[in-house]
């Protein structure tokens, strides 16, 4: 199948720029507004995409033949990072037409009209296009690595090294959009919009497999489960109630999520709910280590 990744600027809709705003996107056209302002824009049937290519878009790539304007049946996967960092999934089209050169929209809507879009370069039938509400985009693309994306917004993630890559994303688009929110959210909600290293942090700490096995081979080496910060135990204070309870925290730096997509035990620590809420509302995540300096010394972490 044929796949190509589009970054574009951060945006909640894609639905015209009124009401939303764009953050790292493109100042391409004459209002400084990107042109990618209305991808998600319903008109007549269709979703019209755009995303600013280093000169022609190699539909050849895609597999259309050569000379050919257009490639069919193309998977194409909308990336874009925040002011906050990182760069994540933010939605998709199945089926699109991707053409080599800019083109005419045949008749823009009303939407189109008011934020002087008249121009794109993908087309696709609504059914087949999906956006990621904003506190949901938790798919980091490492960019800038091996078998990452580059500096230019379009790659054809092509290299063996990609491979992987590619095919986690097709599993994460087959399996449709995630509707699980996510629980008890210990950060005010509007920090995860934006932030998907955070919402990707967020995720992997409560991955409830990944937790049942970590507290398992920490009671089995320890046999209780005591918070490696402060220390409080859930069993010891609450009895039975508390027995096979903590919490479990991502340790890796929120700006390094994108680094792997494979969390291992190793990666989380056994925290109680305090000190994990705690931990969450410094600005700077802290290391365990320097978290147990601050609550000893109460300065600043
Ligand atoms: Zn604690
Ligand atoms: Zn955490």
């Amino acid at each position: 199948m044929a796949i190509v990744f589009c970054n574009i600027g951060w945006m909640r809709n894609y639905d015209g720029i009124q009401g939303d705003s764009i953050q790292r996107g493109g100042s391409y056209n004459k209002d400084s507004v990107g042109h990618e302002v209305c991808n998600f824009t319903v008109c007549r049937g269709k979703v019209y995409g755009y995303v600013q290519p280093t000169g022609r878009i190699s539909v050849e790539r895609l597999g259309a033949s050569k000379g050919a304007d257009k490639a069919d049946g193309v998977t194409v996967i909308w990336t874009a990072g925040p002011n906050a960092g990182g760069t994540a999934i933010v939605g998709w089209y199945t089926n699109a037409t991707v053409f080599r050169d800019l083109q005419e929209i045949p008749s823009p809507c009303k939407k189109h009209r008011s934020n002087n879009i008249t121009e794109y370069r993908i087309v696709a039938p609504i059914e087949n296009a999906h956006l990621i509400p904003e506190q949901e985009r938790d798919f980091l693309i490492p960019r800038r690595v091996k078998g990452g994306i580059g500096q230019s917004n379009v790659w054809y993630a092509e290299k063996p090294e990609s491979a992987g890559l590619v095919d986690d994303v097709i599993k994460y688009i087959q399996s449709g959009a995630r509707t699980s929110k996510l629980p008890d959210v210990d950060t005010e909600a509007t920090a995860n919009e934006g932030n998907p290293r955070l919402v990707a942090h967020l995720r992997r700490e409560r991955n409830p497999s990944l937790v049942e096995k970590k507290k398992k081979s920490v009671l089995a080496a320890e046999g209780k489960l005591c918070c490696e910060a402060c220390g409080f135990d859930f069993e010891a204070t609450y009895g039975q109630h508390g027995h096979g309870f903590c919490e479990v925290h991502h340790l890796k730096p929120i700006s390094q999520m994108d680094k792997d997509r494979v969390t291992t035990l190793a990666d989380l620590a056994v925290v109680c709910s305090n000190c994990h809420r705690i931990i969450h509302r410094i600005d700077l995540m802290p290391t365990i280590d320097q978290f147990k300096k601050f609550i000893a010394n109460k300065t600043d972490a």
